[in-house]
């Protein structure tokens, strides 16, 4: 990952006490790279290392961060600026009810995106009517038709032999009858930009006047997105973006270069096939994915509530020096009780498929863990200290009190040490993310 990436890049450094130019530098070929990787377009990451380097310049090396995590950590502000920094929602004033124009090319998921908001707005307690008024690709309208009905939302009868515009104005008369609070138009695409369709789009925005109008992209799609995300915010002047496809792999290049190059907010992002798959979009947790780093933001939360500074800092000391011991292992072990599953944290931890490789062959105790609690409570304290005092019958004794059996007791002994080197390694990336999490 980046992350990693710049790490390696700055360890040269450490201990220098200023980001000198030369090392900004260096790493930030290492940021421009992995954005043009992530298919962020050529000329928002020129303009965005330039920013980055100057924030960089002379700043003093923090004692919490290594050199490297600081240069993520202004690569992290910034990208999140460049994403608009916070989440903008909808925009709906005026009078109701309300409309909202999908637009975007053929495929980008405009029909799935109608109605995953639908979905989204009647939670926020409106009265959606889903509007098809794609009267060119055929089936179009009953695509939209039968989505609606599978979420028993109200959609508006066209026929395909109807101007769209025309539908959209017929669907405003019908939710006003009807007491619905909003529409939700579903346009038409085709493969390319095409004035006829284009004028079209604009005929119906002059007609209807939509409180927002979206245009729905295809992350996968990258530089493409862009270019027509210009061309259709000159010609109908957007509200927002939606982008679509954004689970897996769609490392968000695409959002990056779209807000930057439109200045449009990226509102909403569709992470997968089903209606409920429609997420509010937050920088900050692009931001992340661009630069590899998990939802570090969500770690760093659960672990500030969880770590105490000092305490961690014993914690770095003990595991270097090799003195953790099982007392350290029960306290480790309902820190990640309170941190949630292993898997989960894994998950969260930046740099970790790596880590999880190297897990694959130790058999991860999630499950067993109330059962080696259990265990390790039964112990006396200096038993857990020391554990080579544990005789025959103080395993007898620690299998009893604790419901096990001295296999149980034994089978803990001997993967301890197993246990410990991956909690070590586990504690080093907590640390990293920790620390990378720290205001100053
Ligand atoms: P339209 O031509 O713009 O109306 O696009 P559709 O809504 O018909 O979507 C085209 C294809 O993309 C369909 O197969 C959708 O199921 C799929 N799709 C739409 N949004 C998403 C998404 O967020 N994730 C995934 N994986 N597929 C999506
Ligand atoms: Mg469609």
């Amino acid at each position: 990952s980046l992350s990693e990436r710049l790490d390696s890049v700055f360890k040269k450094i450490k201990g220098r006490g200023r980001l000198d130019e030369a090392s900004i530098e260096e790493g930030l070929r290492e940021v421009r790279l992995a954005l043009l990787e992530a298919d962020v377009n050529y000329k928002v990451v020129k303009d965005f290392t330039r920013k980055v380097k100057e924030k960089a310049l002379g700043k003093e090396v923090l004692k919490s961060l290594t050199p490297g995590q600081q240069v993520v950590k202004i690569v992290h502000e910034e990208l999140i600026e460049l994403l608009g920094g916070k989440n903008v929602g909808l925009e709906l004033k005026g009078k109701k009810p309300y409309i909202i124009m999908l637009v975007g090319l053929q495929g980008s998921g405009k029909t799935t995106s109608a109605a995953k908001l639908a979905l989204f707005l009647r939670r926020k307690k409106f009265s959606p009517l889903l509007v098809p008024a794609d009267v060119y690709r055929p089936a179009a309208i009953e695509q939209l038709q039968k989505l609606a009905s599978e979420i028993n939302i109200p959609s508006f009868g066209s026929s395909s032999n109807m101007k769209p515009v025309d539908i959209a104005l017929q669907a405003r008369e019908e939710a006003i009858e009807k007491g619905y609070d909003i529409l939700i138009l579903d346009t038409a695409g085709r493969l390319h930009i095409d004035e006829v369709l284009m004028n079209e789009l604009v005929e119906i925005k002059q007609a209807c006047s939509p409180q927002e109008i979206l245009f729905v992209a295809d992350a996968m799609t990258g530089q493409d997105a862009v270019n027509v995300a210009s061309r259709f915010d000159e010609l109908l002047d957007i509200t927002g973006v939606i982008l679509t496809k954004m689970e897996g792999d769609a490392r968000g290049g695409a959002a990056l270069s779209i807000k930057s190059v439109t200045g449009k907010p990226i509102k909403f992002i569709g992470v997968g096939e089903k209606l409920k798959d429609l997420e509010v979009f937050h920088p900050d947790r692009i931001a992340s994915r661009i630069l590899g780093m998990g939802d570090i933001l969500t770690l760093i939360e659960k672990a500030q509530s969880s770590i105490d500074e000092k305490e961690a800092l014993k914690l770095e000391e003990k595991l270097k020096t090799a003195k953790f011991d099982l007392e350290d292992f029960r306290t480790q072990m309902k820190r990640i009780k309170k941190l949630g599953s292993i898997e989960g944290l894994l998950k969260l931890i930046p740099g970790m498929g790596k880590l999880r490789d190297q897990l694959k062959n130790v058999k991860i105790p999630e499950k067993e863990m109330a059962k080696l609690e259990a265990i390790i409570n039964s112990m006396t304290k200096e038993e857990r200290k020391n554990p080579k005092i544990i005789n025959a019958s103080r395993k007898e004794r620690i299998a009893k009190g604790s419901g096990t059996t001295v296999q149980d007791v034994n089978n803990l002994l001997k993967n301890f040490e197993q246990m410990r080197k991956m909690m070590q390694q586990m504690m080093g990336q907590m640390g990293g993310g920790r620390r990378l999490g720290m205001k100053n």
